[in-house]
Parts: C-alpha cells; structure tokens; sequence
C-alpha cells in the first residue's frame, strides 16, 4: 500500500497568486493582487517595528487587544471575535468545521477560488453554482441548495468580478436557506464600497445564528504580507472556531499593527478616496478604448478583450513586456478578461497608456 492523502484532496488545483516578479523589471508595477494602492499606514509599521525585540515571546493566542480594539472600532462585541492568519485561515476553519465527505458547499461560478480549495480540502463537493452578468444569484443558489448542502460562501463584493449584490438581495439568500446552512459572507473589500444600498453583513453576523461575516487587513489596509483576518459571528460558531483554530494563529506583530492600523481611520479614509477616483477614471478610460467593462465596486477592475490577436493573454503578455503585471483569472472561467488593480496615479496611467498601445499595435 503506498502512502496516500485523504480523497479528494488530489483534486485540489493549488491557488495561483498574482504574480509579483518579471525577470530583468527592477520594479516591476504591481496591479495583479489587489493590494491597496497606498501602502500601510506609517502607524502600522512603527507598531511592527516596535515589537521587533519582543519576537521571542509566543504572542497572545486569544489576540485580546486587537479583538477588543475591533470591538470598539465596529460597536461589536469582542468575545464573538476571531482573528486567523489572514481571512482564508478562517475560510478553511470553517469549511472544515461544517462540511465533510458526502457534503456541498456553494458558492458563485466567478466567486474567489479559495471556496471550492477549502471545500475540496474539507473532503466535500464544491458546487459552482450559476452567476448573471458576473452577479452572484441569489436565485440560482437557492435553487441548487439540498440536504447536502452545509456552507454557502459569498464574496461580497466579489473578487475578480467586483461585483455586489445589495443588502436586500442578501437578506432573501439568508431566509431563504434552511437553518442549518452556514452562510459565509466574505467582505474582504467591505471598506472600499460606497454604496447605500450595501453593507458588510455585520449585522446579520450579529443577529443569525448562522451567519458569519470575514474580514481581512490585506486590502484597504495594505497589510497582507502580514496575515492578518478576523470573523464576526454567532457565539456558537466562534466557540467552534476556537476549538479549531490553531492556538497561536496570529502573530504578535500582526496584533499590534493590527491595532495601530485601526486607530489610523484617516489612512483608511485616504485609501477610500484615492479609490473613488481613479476606479471610475481607469473605468472611463478602458470604454473610451472600446473595451467592456463590469462595474467595480472594489479597488479591482474587469476588463474584457477582444479576440486574438487583441486577446486577454495578448495583452497580459504586452503589459508584462512593458513591466505591468496584472492578473488573469482563466481559472474563474474568464479566459477572455484580465483583472486590474487600481495603483497609484502613475501605475494607472503607464496601465492605460499600455493597453492603448497594445491596442493600436500591429
Ligand atoms: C484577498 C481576499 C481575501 C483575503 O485573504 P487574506 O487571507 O485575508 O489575505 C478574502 N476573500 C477575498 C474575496 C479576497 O479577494
């Protein structure tokens, strides 16, 4: 008998992050991992270094100060707080804590590829279920939802599509799924919609037993080399998630940028507003170019290519030619987009001045 994983796991195609190097680019411009075009705040790095002599200490497991400054920062309670090693910690968490062999887990045909890795992982059947115009369906899934179901996962607004569905449409998904379907809502992006008619699902997190909100420092907050994410939940569910979770699984430097990150409310807000502008500005661009484009709510823009030669890999391979790297998201069934990350003002000019180019090349 040779040595085998667990089935399923075999099927497991592992996650392609953005790339983040060109052989020869010194600096290559960065617009494939949707990190916030600003950097981190000044005040989350001088926590980072500070806590340097302290890196011999195990850090605190229950990651007590940052759940609490969360607490205050949200008007939450801090004890139905848990904070993983980055968001996808906690996705993996609780898919493996509610799904199983013989198990479904739903989510958006387009919807971020860490859902059906984590479903897959938890030894359970991932379910792409059918979007509309790139939108996750509340219809659709509910259609597809069986006593097999366990978790449905929603990022809201999606990654790569930056789309959103409203708080309205996610309150009928919430009612209409059984009870003893967990639903994920992944507000990974939440700080950068403006928009009324949405919200991050905080408070039903608050009020559903079995509704769990995520939340991540990677993007607005420009932190994801650190790790750091948290969960807002059901006092059943964080009891479940501390069972599970590794017992150091934050560490001590992430908790204190965290906090420092936090109480920096004007870096969120500059990081916000540089957003608000040059999103609708690389948007308007792109049309103006004559290519499609589906409306962001996110720091993230899909953008659709002709056919070859003006093809999506063309044009990643031209843009990476002039030192621009932004993402192609083949794997989430867009062969024919690319996914662009809004940067600073410079990056987004040399992107928009790229593509035109590529355009008009022979
Ligand atoms: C980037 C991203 C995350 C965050 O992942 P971390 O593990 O917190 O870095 C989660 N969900 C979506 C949809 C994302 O795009």
């Amino acid at each position: 008998m040779t040595l085998t994983p667990r089935a399923g796991i075999l099927d497991i195609a592992p996650y392609v992050g953005g790339e983040a190097k060109i052989p020869g680019v010194e600096k290559p411009i960065r617009l494939a991992s949707n990190e916030s075009a600003l950097g981190p705040s000044p005040k989350a790095m001088a926590a980072y270094h500070a806590h340097a002599a302290d890196m011999f200490r195990y850090p605190d497991g229950g990651s007590t100060a940052l759940r609490h400054t969360l607490a205050k920062h949200y008007g939450i309670s801090a004890d139905r707080i848990v904070c993983g090693a980055g968001s996808d910690d906690i996705i993996h968490l609780l898919t493996c804590a509610y799904a199983g062999p013989g198990d479904e887990v739903l989510y958006g045909k387009h919807g971020f590829s860490i859902y059906p890795i984590a479903a897959l992982q938890a030894g359970a059947k991932a379910v792409a279920v059918p979007e509309t115009n790139l939108t996750f369906d509340v219809d659709a899934t509910l259609a597809r939802v069986t006593p097999k179901t366990k978790v449905v996962f929603i990022a809201n607004p999606n990654n790569p599509t930056g789309t959103f569905i409203p708080r309205d449409e996610m309150k009928r998904l919430h009612a209409g799924l059984p009870k003893s379907v967990l639903l994920v809502i992944d507000s990974a992006y939440g700080e950068f919609v403006t928009r009324n008619d949405y919200d991050t699902g905080m408070e039903m997190a608050g009020t559903e037993p079995n509704v769990v909100m995520t939340r991540t420092f990677s993007k607005i907050y420009a932190m994801g080399g650190l790790r750091l994410g948290w969960s807002y939940t059901s006092a059943e569910i964080t009891d479940v998630l501390n069972r599970v979770r590794n017992p150091f699984n934050v560490s001590s430097a992430a908790q204190a940028a965290g906090i420092a990150a936090l109480e920096d409310v004007a870096a969120v807000d500059r990081a916000r507003e540089h957003n608000d502008v040059w999103r609708p500005w690389f948007e308007q661009e792109m049309k103006a170019l004559g290519l499609d484009v589906t409306p962001s709510v996110a720091n993230f823009v899909l953008i659709k290519f002709p056919a070859a030669p003006k093809s999506a890999d063309a044009a990643w391979e031209f843009l990476r030619a002039r030192g621009i790297l932004v993402r192609k998201v083949g794997v989430y069934h867009l062969p024919e987009y690319l996914r662009v990350t809004i940067g600073t003002e410079v990056e987004m000019r040399a992107v928009v001045a790229a593509i035109g180019d590529f355009l008009r090349s022979s």
